[in-house]
């Protein structure tokens, strides 16, 4: 079928909505008709040449809408079925997937390479993530369509699919952060504010948010932080007034810098969280002693440690009750036509997500 699609051509070019050609879902695929998806950092970072993928490709992981059309033997998903879509594969055969890691499933690629279901003028297209979703259709295996149940806003479900599930997942499942427990979470982007949000509803007693942007310190108190910090001696102050660091502190900035602020301003036998995605050529200098002394652990949290097919439901059924506040999370929303214009605020760095519409 034919459909539309916002395509990087190459790094340097604006993106371009253009007619792009859709191969029918194969055997256990099926076709999403895309509502709604947000602009997410990595987008940016694909953009720029930080991920592995090839031009042209359709960028976009982070969307909701719902299920048009099914390949042959695909059960438990019907026509009209709303769905958000997941961008971990959970083959269920590889090693991780077999122990119930699905986030660490080993068919997760950045980049799917041109010899899929989207051709633009002949040419094979890429989709980032295996998703593509800046296209008003995308051909998925049905593992990575999660179906929602119940009425929930496609502009705010759709967060659900990266940056609400890595954030709420940092600290609810990665950190597994008890009631009374006090937090700290480094940057508040739609992944800091999830990763709040998780805390509150963990029921843990203090909340520290650490930005420098003040519009986003002060969504981070809206959804449930209870001390907001600018940056500066942050772990000075943290240390000082919990009496010697936070149980969990949550990384969600992508530096060296922040994650060792991370790891200093947790107690003795607490636990730094690394969430933002860092450079390649990253690295974290940890005194050996220190990990010895003080039993303090770091651990890395991908996609929040997620199962989506039991956690989006579950995030889903928290935002119906009242408790997730997703409206939070969406600054703006542009039909896909404005995409450009998108990215150029998301870029500015003050708005949590522009989310945009099909
Ligand atoms: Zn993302
Ligand atoms: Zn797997």
């Amino acid at each position: 079928m034919k459909t539309r699609a916002a395509i990087v051509e190459n790094r340097e070019d604006a993106l371009r909505i253009d007619e792009v050609e859709l191969a029918d879902p194969g055997p256990g695929h099926v076709r999403v008709r895309i509502e709604a998806c947000g602009i997410c950092r990595s987008d940016l970072h694909a953009i720029d040449g930080g991920e592995s993928i090839t031009f042209p490709a359709v960028l976009g992981h982070e969307a909701a809408g719902a299920i048009e059309a099914l390949g042959h033997g695909v059960e438990g998903l019907t026509e009209g079925d709303r769905v958000i879509l997941s961008w971990t594969p959970a083959c269920g055969a590889c090693p991780p997937c077999r122990r119930g890691e699905v986030q660490l499933c080993q068919g997760l690629r950045m980049s799917v390479g041109s010899d899929g279901p989207l051709t633009w003028n002949g040419r094979g297209v890429d989709r980032f993530m295996a998703l593509g979703a800046f296209s008003e259709h995308v051909v998925v295996p049905t593992s990575m369509a999660i179906p929602i149940a119940g009425s929930i806003p496609a502009t705010e479900a759709c967060l659900i699919g990266c940056a609400v599930m890595t954030g709420f997942g940092a600290t609810t499942k990665t950190a597994a952060v008890r009631w009374g427990e006090s937090v700290a979470v480094i940057g508040c982007g739609g992944v800091g504010l999830s990763a709040i949000q998780g805390a509150r509803i963990a029921g843990a007693s203090r909340i520290f948010a650490i930005d420098p942007i003040e519009e986003r310190r002060e969504a981070a108190l809206r959804v449930g932080a209870t001390d907001a910090l600018d940056i500066g001696d942050v772990v000075g102050q943290v240390v000082r007034a919990t009496g010697g660091g936070v149980d969990a502190a949550i990384e969600c900035v992508g530096t060296s810098g922040a994650m060792m602020d991370a790891f200093n301003m947790i107690r003795p036998g607490g636990r730094a969280v690394v969430v933002g995605l860092p450079a390649m050529s990253d690295t974290l200098n940890i005194p050996a002693i220190i990990l010895l002394a003080t039993e303090k652990s770091v651990k890395g949290s991908i996609y929040g440690s997620a199962n989506p097919a039991v956690d989006f439901p579950k995030l889903v059924g928290l935002h119906q009750r009242g408790r997730l506040d997703l409206s939070a999370l969406v600054s703006k929303t542009r039909p896909l036509a404005e995409i450009n214009e998108g990215i150029a605020e998301m870029r500015e760095g003050k708005l949590t997500r522009v989310v945009l519409t099909f």
